[in-house]
């Protein structure tokens, strides 16, 4: 034992008795007695340690105690709050800890513990390292990635007494990644809290002005919430509601933000302040939301329902933004009070003390970051892609939510694509996936879904999984599950130099090979169907003679050396058989119709037994089922068989499907042919 424990009588100062009553108070006294052991455990391991402020190093991990204590965390997260720093920097050794607190409280401080023996690698690497090491704990108990955002947090808040270079350094990693696991973890509290810190050292200019600028309004902007909680509280109570109306700003970070990306000036932020609705019940939720609609008007598109659509940190509330007192737009969250600690606290409100059930695995298993990572988990992947994927999956905040052909819903991070939906409903599908139909769209795929979509997926054996799909894939399963196929495939270490190697390849293969703009040009027998390769429409094109593909079949194309783009059905063997040569590989392309909505022509051919008024009946039809008719030729043989051709405009081809199968049933009517 490399540390006895100190005299439970020696007596700390008062003030920090105050400070372990304060830290404890909602603790019961077993627990009171547990977070004391730990404090004198800590006051004294690290006494020989200052900060750089000159203070006392336990001011530090008091500080983080006080922080979580804040949150109402439970016994052992203040515990192993208060010896964070312990195993990193003293002689205490994890056998001691685990004797004296249990293995739980040595596991959370493990897993914010660095590890020291990195010496001959680069600073970036340790960095990647340490996080690496840290989150995979987090995955095992949340608590982890609890326990060091606190730790941030006190760092960020003295971050002032570190040398320039290391400041910023710090405030950096603080904004990649510590603000936006605390954003993905629904801590909305505490991200505030971190990126405002980290943008008063980061831009310390812009921080002064925003702080300024909010200051000068407040008395404006307390008038006007003012004035907007009476008449909401009046009608609500009206409609017997028990409502509390709070005003509420932005933080400055979220105004910095919105400055930068829409160039706007802080005066032309219009929701810099919006007022919070808090109500009893779900139903109360709604209620009160028709009752802001009648009394302001809501401005079309900022309604949503995080209620019945939770985000996947959990997040629920209703939004809106209506045009509020005064003609200013006014942003309206309406939440009960449960879902108003679940948005300020997150998962740490499912840790709180008071909070019972404390199923660990319920609770991760409940955060899809967590499960994100988990999976996260390729043995393979090096740390640099490690930090990649995860700065890729903490860089959106939202989900998009999509629907299977069956009516499920998946909720998928903002920016996923086709080919990254794929691979969430199963490997062998995205590892097969040629593109998708989103409604009734072929669509690529790289296509981004965006909420409402339901979304069916194209497969073919002929699918080619290549290290350029890693550059439209967004979430960290798929990114990984292709990765590790293309290292079985292609042998050790492949994907990594392939991704940029191919990358170059393909840039080159742009310049090279372009198709040719169409020139405007005579009349030619080939049909003039528009199809649409990466969003662009308008080169050379020829459809194939071997399989005759048709507007509405899944096509692909092959780019030939003289820029004319050849469009084939897809998976057409004769295609295949050249495209797959060795010498012509990346001349295989995506191609889709050109916007399903535009017209194109058909020309139909009718054969049938003349009667009185069969063409009219067929011009009727034809009219009726919504073609738009170019043009008619009616022939009559003396033996009275009819022949009559059509040439006929259609929004699909699944409505000119239609149209010939009712144009069959009309009597005398023998044969249709759709001819080309
Ligand atoms: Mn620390």
């Amino acid at each position: 034992m490399p540390f006895a424990l100190p005299n439970e009588k020696s007596k700390p100062k008062s003030e920090t008795e105050a400070k372990l009553a304060h830290i404890t108070r909602h603790l019961d006294k077993n627990e009171k007695a547990m977070v004391r052991k730990a404090y004198l455990l800590a006051e004294d391991a690290h006494k020989f340690q200052k900060r750089l402020s000159g203070e006392p190093y336990i001011i530090h991990p008091l500080s983080v105690a006080e922080i979580l204590s804040n949150l109402e965390m439970d016994c052992e997260t203040i515990c192993a709050a208060l010896l964070h720093d312990v195993l990193e920097d003293t002689d205490i050794t994890r056998e001691y800890m685990d004797k004296e607190f249990g293995p739980t409280v040595t596991k959370l401080v493990d897993g914010v513990t660095k590890i020291s023996e990195m010496k001959n690698q680069s600073r970036e690497n340790r960095q990647a390292v340490n996080i690496r090491k840290m989150i995979l704990a987090t995955v095992e108990d949340a608590r982890v990635i609890i326990i060091k955002l606190a730790d941030k947090t006190h760092n960020m808040q003295t971050l002032s007494h570190q040398a320039e270079h290391k400041r910023e350094r710090i405030a950096r990693e603080v904004l990649d990644i510590y603000a936006p696991l605390a954003g993905r973890l629904g801590m909305y509290g505490m991200k505030a809290q971190l990126e405002d810190l980290a943008l008063s050292h980061l831009d310390s200019v812009a921080y002064q002005q925003i702080k300024e600028a909010i200051a000068e309004k407040k008395a404006d902007r307390e008038e006007r919430i003012k004035v907007t909680k009476s008449i909401i509280e009046s009608k609500l109570r009206e409609s017997k509601i028990r409502a509390k109306v709070l005003g509420r700003t932005k933080h400055f970070y979220s105004i910095y933000q919105k400055m930068k990306e829409q160039h706007k000036s802080i005066d032309e932020i219009y929701d810099l302040s919006g007022v919070r609705v808090l109500v009893d019940t779900i139903q109360d939720c709604y209620t009160t939301l028709g009752v802001i609609h009648t009394i302001w008007n809501p401005v079309p598109g900022r309604f949503k329902d995080y209620i019945s659509l939770p985000k996947s940190n959990g997040y629920q509330s209703l939004h809106t933004g209506v045009i509020g007192p005064g003609g200013k737009y006014l942003e309206v969250q309406i939440r009960t009070q449960e879902m108003q600690n679940v948005a300020e606290y997150g998962i740490a409100a499912h840790w709180a003390y008071k909070e019972k059930i404390k199923n660990t695995k319920t609770i991760q298993e409940n955060f899809h970051l967590l499960q994100n990572i988990a999976q996260m988990q390729d043995e393979g992947a090096d740390e640099k892609t490690f930090m990649e994927d995860l700065k890729t999956n903490l860089s959106v905040s939202e989900d998009v939510y999509v629907f299977t052909p069956k009516g499920e819903i998946i909720a998928m991070p903002m920016g996923s694509t086709v080919l990254d939906f794929a691979f969430r409903i199963h490997t062998e599908i995205g590892l097969s996936c040629t593109g998708g139909k989103i409604g009734n769209k072929p669509v690529s795929i790289r296509t981004a879904l965006r909420s409402g979509d339901q979304v069916h997926i194209i497969t073919s054996p002929h699918a080619k999984p290549n290290a350029n799909w890693l550059r439209f894939l967004v979430t960290p399963q798929a990114r990984s599950k292709l990765r590790s196929f293309l290292r079985k495939r292609d042998g050790e270490d492949e994907p990594a130099e392939v991704r940029t190697e191919t990358a170059e390849k393909e840039k080159k293969n742009d310049e090279v090979v372009k198709p040719k703009a169409r020139p405007k040009k005579e009349e030619d027998s080939s049909p003039h169907w528009e199809v649409e390769w990466e969003g662009q429409t308008g080169f050379d094109t020829r459809f194939a003679q071997c399989c005759s593909p048709l507007p509405g079949d899944p096509i692909e194309g092959y780019l030939s050396k003289n820029h004319v783009v050849s469009v084939h059905k897809r998976g057409c063997p004769s295609l295949h058989t050249i495209a797959d040569q060795e010498e012509n590989s990346g001349r295989l392309i995506p191609l889709h119709w050109k916007s399903q909505t535009e017209n194109y022509s058909a020309k139909i051919e009718i054969s049938g037994s003349d009667r009185p008024l069969l063409f009219l009946d067929l011009v009727s039809g034809l009219t009726r089922a919504g073609a738009n008719i170019l043009g008619a030729e009616a022939h009559t043989a003396s033996t009275g068989e009819v022949r009559d051709r059509f040439n006929i405009e259609v929004d699909s081809r699944e409505l000119l499907e239609t149209i010939l199968s009712d144009l069959r049933r009309i009597p005398g009517v023998l044969s249709i042919h759709h001819i080309v």
